[in-house]
């Protein structure tokens, strides 16, 4: 039958990247369970498949830098697998690692995007934008941030977020709070979170009165609570210090949200 036969072409060219033992197993399983006479394993099937190359699409190499003086901030290059576009997100300082992976992976960086102006996350930015020619993107609630260290960014908000080759599903979180354009950026099962939500934490800002504190703290969790804790557990986090995490391990453990 034509739509059988069209299944397994559409089967052998989705994995025709892959190596051909994944290619052969697969088709030796449809023969083995004889899935085609078996419409919810069929349709199971092309959910996960579907499901697989969506996530496996997509990567993330957390960079960890050392500040100094036991200060480590965590950049990270987010990078698509088929393409090998790349983003390179809070390059917190110029570090070799940084360019070593992007190097030894073959990836082409596309475009260097903060999750927040905060000295320790953009301090590598004009380094990065020279050497591979991209534009800095943050979000223009930020650009009081960037207004001393005269950077030249590119800002964006909701409705304007820039469509980055290899990255068409990227989805940009506007999360005030620990600064007013604050960003998570979120694709596949990644999310990175910068200062706002952190692995059994939130970020805090030194320099601001109590009154302040309270009323900016109070921000951050509704951004945290309504943008990123609507999101299924599976998905992980990847913030701006510490380790990594994910929403199921943050909504049992993270005290701030209880
Ligand atoms: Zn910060």
């Amino acid at each position: 039958m034509l739509w059988r036969k069209n299944l397994k072409l559409f089967v052998i060219e989705k994995f025709c990247n892959y190596c051909l033992y994944l290619r052969v197993k697969i088709l030796l399983l449809i023969k083995q369970l004889n899935i085609m006479k078996k419409p919810h394993l069929l349709l199971l099937g092309i959910f996960l498949m579907l499901n697989f190359l969506v996530s496996a699409q997509h990567k993330i190499q957390m960079i960890d830098i050392d500040h100094g003086n036991g200060f480590w901030q965590n950049a990270y290059v987010l990078y698509n697998t088929e393409t090998k576009d790349a983003i390179i997100v809070d390059p917190g300082k110029i570090d070799q690692q940084i360019e070593d992976f992007v190097e030894e992976n073959g990836l082409k960086v596309k475009a260097i995007f903060n999750t927040h102006g905060h000295g320790d996350h953009v301090g590598g930015n004009m380094h990065y934008k020279d050497l591979y020619r991209v534009a800095i993107y943050a979000h223009t609630k930020e650009a009081y941030m960037y207004r001393k260290n005269k950077q030249s960014i590119s800002f964006f908000d909701e409705n304007s977020v820039p469509k980055i080759d290899g990255f068409h599903n990227l989805k940009i979180y506007h999360i005030p709070g620990h600064t007013m354009g604050s960003i998570a950026m979120h694709i596949a099962d990644i999310l990175i979170t910068g200062d706002t939500l952190q692995k059994e934490g939130i970020g805090s800002t030194p320099g601001r009165t109590d009154e302040e504190d309270e009323k900016y703290t109070q921000m951050e969790l509704n951004s945290i609570r309504s943008q990123l804790m609507v999101l299924p557990d599976k998905i992980l986090i990847y913030p701006g210090h510490g380790y990594e995490s994910s929403i199921g391990h943050e909504r049992i453990n993270n005290s701030w949200l209880k």
